[in-house]
């Protein structure tokens, strides 16, 4: 990860802009999801993809019952003894 020079103040809401040119860079389109991570001082954002709930690994996801998995842990579950 890389500094990217913008500083931005929240607005009264407590909303940022993202630059269009960081936009642009990072290709975040209209409406795009991201994902907000934070610890104690340090607030990161992404953008979203989907994570397996069991194991967070974002590749092989499918959706189940509003859940997303991946195949590793589909296999781990029905290889069971
Ligand atoms: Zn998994």
């Amino acid at each position: 990860m890389k500094a990217t020079g913008y500083v931005m103040k929240l607005d009264r809401a407590g909303r940022i802009t993202l630059p269009k040119s960081l936009r642009r860079e990072l290709e975040i389109g209209f409406l795009s999801c991201l994902e907000i991570f934070a610890n104690e001082d340090t607030i990161v954002i992404e953008k979203y993809k989907q994570r397996c709930y069991l194991c967070n690994n974002i590749e092989k996801i499918k959706t189940y019952k509003g859940r997303h998995i991946c195949q590793d842990c589909i296999e781990g579950i029905t290889n069971r003894g």
